[in-house]
Parts: structure tokens; sequence; C-alpha cells
């Protein structure tokens, strides 16, 4: 029995010493605050995915980031802070959520995977430099508002993804070895889709237009990937409003690239989209992302969702 409780996830331990002590509402069999699973806080949606497809039954995932909510600019509550020092096991990117940073800088959980030191973050790309052209700009990015240092959007490359699945089943392995064989496996089992993921993208390389319009600049990572070339409306974060000059930017840019497709999101307006479509005569589309499931998203989860995103390349680029 002691060797059992030592084993147990922290939380597990501080939820039997309560039923212990109040004798009440611990029976019932919802949601892992009761039992032995383990106690994953996962910052975003894509982090959220990797954790409840590695953990399995064995893991309660809560995301931070409500479902429909933008993850750039989270603010945290204060029992989301608490959980954040409660849980077994936080998935969180430095320099992507400030809240997240602080809230484990001061409340250290009992395990964290800070997705940046275990993936390659890139220098932001495909984004519309200003200062090249005729446009005095204060410098780089500013009149955009981008904080980033490094383009923060990586789960969009499936590669990293596979990265992150591995991280987490072998955290999960330390933290509940009676299941690491569990772990293992489901791991595998996801690591096999997106290993197919990256290959179906693959075929992008055949595209008549390489060159593709967003609303803000997360496909930076896929753009490398796969050989195409972003060209967004914002930058890194959406909620930036672009000044007319960078819509002209953005207008003659793809006029110049044949562009098919002004590419908006499921979580942010598609009124500056809708519009420069307009202007241009071209259509709309959604290129999801990822940063949010809601029942608008074009699939259920990460992987549905990334084949409606190359389905919607393939046809805006003319591809295969
Ligand atoms: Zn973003």
């Amino acid at each position: 029995m002691k060797d059992r409780l030592l084993r147990a996830p922290r939380h597990a331990v501080a939820a039997a010493l309560a039923c212990a002590l109040a004798l009440t509402g611990c029976s019932s069999g919802s949601s892992g605050a009761d039992t032995d699973t383990v106690d994953v806080v996962a910052a975003f949606y894509p982090f959220q995915f990797v954790a409840e497809r590695v953990g399995g039954e064995h893991v309660h995932v809560s995301n931070l980031t409500q479902p429909g909510a933008e993850p750039h600019e989270l603010e945290l509550t204060a029992q989301q802070i608490a959980s954040i020092g409660q849980a077994d096991l936080v998935l969180y990117q430095t320099g992507f959520q400030a809240a997240v940073d602080e809230a484990i800088a001061q409340n250290t959980p009992r395990g964290a995977i800070d997705v940046a030191s275990i993936v390659t973050l890139q220098d932001p790309a495909g984004s519309i430099d200003l200062t090249d052209g005729e446009e005095d700009s204060e410098g780089e990015h500013d009149e955009d508002g981008d904080e980033f240092t490094k383009d923060p959007h990586e789960w969009l490359d499936p590669q990293n993804m596979i990265t992150i699945t591995n991280a987490v089943r072998d955290r999960l392995s330390e933290l509940d070895a009676d299941h690491a064989d569990q772990y293992a496996s489901n791991a595998e089992t996801l690591v096999e889709q997106l290993q197919q993921l990256d290959s179906d993208y693959s075929t992008l390389s055949s595209c008549q237009q390489k060159s593709f319009v967003t609303t803000h600049a997360a496909f930076g990572y896929l753009a490398t990937r796969y050989g195409l070339n972003q060209i967004s409306i914002a930058g890194l974060s959406p909620d930036e409003e672009p000044s007319p000059a960078r819509i002209a930017a953005v207008q003659q840019l793809a006029r110049e690239n044949g562009v098919t497709t002004i590419f908006y999101e499921t979580l942010v307006s598609d009124k500056v989209a809708s519009s420069i479509a307009g202007d241009l005569g071209l259509t709309t589309d959604v290129l999801d992302p990822l940063e949010g499931i809601t029942d608008e998203s074009r699939g259920s989860d990460y992987i549905e969702v990334m084949r409606s995103n190359l389905a919607a390349l393939e046809t805006a680029n003319q591809c295969g």
C-alpha cells in the first residue's frame, strides 16, 4: 500500500487523503480526479491531442486554452494557475504564451515538457518584410506588433509532432511505469499516422503554384517542410490589424504569384481575407492553424484537420 501511494500521481494521493477526511463525493468516476490517472495539463490544442492519444485511458488531460479561444494572448484564471502547480505533467512551449511561462516559473509542476527545448524553432519566415520596399516602417515587423523572436507554430510540421509524441511517451512512462507498454503502443500508432500524414503532404512538391496567402503567419514550418511559400496578411499573431500598405503588398504578391485562393481561419474573423479576395476576384477557403478545435473545424482532431488543410492547399495551388 505504501508502495502504491508513493507511485501514484501526486494529485491522486491528495484526492485519496481528501476522500479519507471528507468521506464524501469520492466514488463517482468523473474525469480522472479520483483515480490513479496521470494529470496532464496542455497549454493548447495540439499538445492536448498528443497527450490524449498517447495517454489514452490512463491520463486525464485538461487544456488551458478553451475550445474556440485563441492560444495567442492566453490569460489564465487563478484556478488554471493552481492546476499547473498540481499537475503531474505540463506540456507547453516557452516564448509562445507568456501567462503559461510565468505560471510555471512561479508554481513548478511535478513534470513538464517545454516543446521549445525538444523541437528546433525557426526564425519567422514568409511574412512580408515591408522594410525592403517603399515603406518606411519603424523596423522589421514592429509595426505588426510581433513580439516573437522565433516562429512558435512548430506543430504544423507533422515531423515535429512525432518528436513531441515520443517525448510525451517517455515522460508518461517515467511517471506511470505500470502503463509504459500502453503508452509505447499508443505512441507507435500515432507516429505511424503522423508519418503517413507527412508522406501525403510531400505531394505538395508537385504543386504548380508555390505561394499561398494566409490570415496570420502560422504556416511557416509547413511551407518550409513542403517547399511552399507563405504570404501572410497579418504577422505571427492573428489579432493584428494589417496596415493598408501591408494589404496592398499582399494583393500585389498574390497577383504576381498567380494565387487562386485567400485562406482564412476558423478562430479568427475572415473580414480582411474576404475583402482581399473580393478585390482580386479570388475565392476564399479555410486553412486551419490548429490552434484550437471547435464544431466548425473541418475535422474532429489534428490528423483530420491537417488532411482538410492538405486538400485545400492541393486545390488552391493546383497540385498532383
Ligand atoms: Zn498563431
